[in-house]
């Protein structure tokens, strides 16, 4: 049985399917991983065009030819396996991609199935058959990459927004962000398009309520949630609130976002491992790790110069357990990040302790995380 080739683009199974994709990932943050998308279908996989030439003995233009495309293609192999070919050398993070969201959507949206063809190459295809598979992968990968529920959660939050936004908030190249924008506009001269909500939301909105809502620190550029005081990472008190605005002109530090490190602790704030002699299963009422002495969760410490009590025996340095119940702002346990005090600036335990680095040295080493992303590599 044949079925009827199809006459043009069905934008609306494209919209759904991505918004199904998205809700079915179960992923929380945003940008979205699309690399842990395609990874979850177990007869998708994905490889660079550098491996795919090496294996082959291909040079680049080759592959180009093989492939008719300089960003990437699906491609259907005979044992039922599918491999999304990319060009890793593209420069934009956001184009990159829209590339693997846009094969995504050939792979999702059967494409190589409906043709029997193994590349949907233009040369393989009618004109018509090639227009209208490129309209619903493209239309897939934009609805993927920013799906308007979670768009309009911005939008709710700032009341006004701005293409970087979306290019940051989304990791969208600069030409989706707009297109984007401008159907928002399309979307809001029109009365008659109601904004719905959907089931995507319940998973991103804690995300983008903090996201949208945090304040930026104006010594390190690092995000803030908006009841810190103090900066957790460096100690400044200089915030500044996040809207769209600041949001947009922050856009370009805040690409460089650091992810502090930190030491991971459970919901008490006791370490899954000790961080400094890695002793594990430690309790939660331990304050010192029975093994090597470690004040085990991070707290306030209170001010500096607090460390020395006089006595009648003269000058006595506190224990970092005594600082705590001392001077410390009783703000309980800190993320095992934090540097400094949220609430009153002071030094923590961990910092103290010197179980973290500093955070200038940290961001000084900090590499592009796009470029030391990962992709599945597969052996052949
Ligand atoms: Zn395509
Ligand atoms: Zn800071
Ligand atoms: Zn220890
Ligand atoms: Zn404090």
């Amino acid at each position: 049985m044949t079925s009827k080739p199809q006459s043009k683009p069905d934008y609306g199974l494209a919209q759904q399917i991505a918004y199904e994709t998205v809700l079915s990932s179960n992923q929380q943050k945003l940008p979205l991983s699309i690399k842990k998308l395609i990874k979850s279908i177990p007869n998708l996989h994905i490889q660079k065009y550098s491996s795919f030439a090496k294996k082959r003995g291909l040079t680049r233009e080759e592959t180009y030819e093989i492939t008719d495309s300089e960003e990437g293609c699906l491609w259907m192999r005979n044992d039922g396996q599918y491999i999304i070919l990319y060009n890793e050398l593209v420069e934009n993070s956001g184009r990159i991609r829209f590339t693997l969201a846009h094969e995504l959507g050939h792979y999702l949206l059967k494409h190589n199935e409906k043709t029997k063809k193994t590349l949907l190459a233009r040369y393989s295809l009618t004109n018509e058959e090639y227009d209208i598979f490129e309209k619903e992968a493209n239309y897939f990968a934009k609805r993927l990459l920013a799906p308007i529920p979670l768009v309009d959660l911005y939008v709710a939050s700032w009341s006004r927004i701005y293409p970087e936004c979306i290019e940051f908030a989304f990791d969208t190249s600069f030409t989706v962000a707009n297109y984007i924008i401008n159907d928002l506009h399309r979307r809001q001269r029109n009365a008659n398009i109601v904004c719905e909500g959907h089931p995507l939301t319940h998973n991103f909105i804690d995300y983008i309520n903090i996201d949208s809502s945090s304040q930026i620190c104006m010594n390190c550029h690092s995000p803030q949630p908006s009841t810190h005081k103090f900066c957790a990472f460096c100690g400044s008190n200089e915030m500044i609130k996040s809207t769209a605005k600041s949001y947009t002109s922050y856009f370009l530090e805040r690409r460089k976002v650091m992810i502090y490190s930190k030491i991971e602790t459970n919901e008490q704030g006791t370490p899954l491992v000790c961080p400094r002699c890695e002793a594990e299963n430690l309790d939660d009422n331990f304050k010192y790790c029975p093994y090597c002495t470690t004040f085990l969760h991070n707290v306030c410490l209170g001010k500096e110069e607090d460390k020395f009590v006089k006595t009648i025996n003269g000058e006595i340095e506190l224990t970092v357990a005594e600082r705590y119940d001392q001077n410390g702002c009783s703000n309980g346990n800190l993320d095992g990040g934090f540097r400094y005090c949220p609430e009153c600036g002071c030094e923590t335990s961990y910092n103290e302790q010197g179980l973290l680095d500093n955070w200038r040295t940290e961001k000084d080493s900090n590499s592009d995380p796009f470029k030391s992303a990962e992709f599945t590599e597969l052996p052949f």
